[in-house]
């Protein structure tokens, strides 16, 4: 048995399942935190599946090793592309539909833009790497994508997947209740979202904004629009002379 499948989606048709891949060194730490809440509530419901394969089980030494010293040498191991080769062979045909990715510091960084597509494909094959990284000829022989989820570095791509899984399945149709609360996020028309105000009206001292009590919905869409304008050009220059272009080209 090389792979653990975590859930079936017994209640929904499969033509409709958003389907992940996971090559991990420790298929325990899947579902993870997505088994909770939101992406846990649309795991169960059957919008999306997770099947967590061992590339540990793919290795043909007795040690069961995944990884080498580099050649040239250096500090660390890194994981060996025969392994990872039979790994992503077992889950992953050339003529699967759904992106091939590996999480590395080294990829492009993800954005809520490339959240939506991957979320309005069929799905997602994930390599989560360890140690120093993996041999760089199985990213070409592979055709893999890498993506980044920031300017640093975490110890394996475990909890990188976790954060691009949690992005995509919350974009998933029919996962989030309200479409509204999506369209009106940060980053999406390279705005960073309004304040929010919730009760108690005053809180030591500090009052909810007047217009937001008014009741008047132009005004307060105004307000609102205002405030993710000011905090996005203060916050996010990148974002905000972006959004210039983009308007002035619409
Ligand atoms: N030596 C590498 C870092 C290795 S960290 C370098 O300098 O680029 C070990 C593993 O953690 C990586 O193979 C990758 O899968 C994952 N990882 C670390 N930081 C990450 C990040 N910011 N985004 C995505 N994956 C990351």
């Amino acid at each position: 048995m090389v792979t653990k499948k975590l859930h079936n989606n017994k209640d929904r048709k499969s033509a409709s399942v958003w389907k992940v891949d996971i090559l991990t060194i420790y298929p325990d730490m899947f579902p993870g935190i997505l088994e909770k809440s939101l992406s846990g509530r649309a795991l169960s419901d059957g919008y999306w599946s997770i099947n967590a394969t061992d590339i540990r089980q793919f290795a043909l030494d007795k040690h069961r090793s995944v990884d080498s010293q580099p050649y040239g040498g250096g500090p660390g191991m890194i994981m060996r592309a025969d392994v990872l080769a039979r790994a992503i062979d077992s889950v992953h045909s050339d003529s699967d539909t759904r992106p091939l990715v590996y999480m590395t510091p080294r990829g492009q960084k993800l954005t809520q833009k490339r959240a939506h597509n991957l979320a309005n494909g069929d799905g997602i094959t994930i390599i989560c790497g360890r140690f120093e990284g993996i041999d760089e000829r199985i990213i070409s022989s592979r055709n893999i994508e890498e993506i980044s989820i920031g300017d640093y570095i975490l110890s394996g791509g475990e909890p990188a997947a976790q954060v691009l899984l949690d992005a995509c399945v919350r974009l998933l149709p029919n996962v989030v209740g309200k479409v509204e609360s999506l369209k009106e996020e940060s980053f999406e028309n390279d705005l960073l979202e309004y304040p929010h105000f919730t009760k108690p009206r005053n809180f030591e001292g500090k009052e909810v904004p007047e217009v937001l009590l008014s009741g008047n919905h132009e005004h307060i869409k105004y307000w609102r629009n205002q405030q993710a304008e000011n905090i996005t050009r203060e916050r996010r220059t990148d974002l905000w002379e972006r959004k210039i272009l983009t308007d002035r080209c619409d």
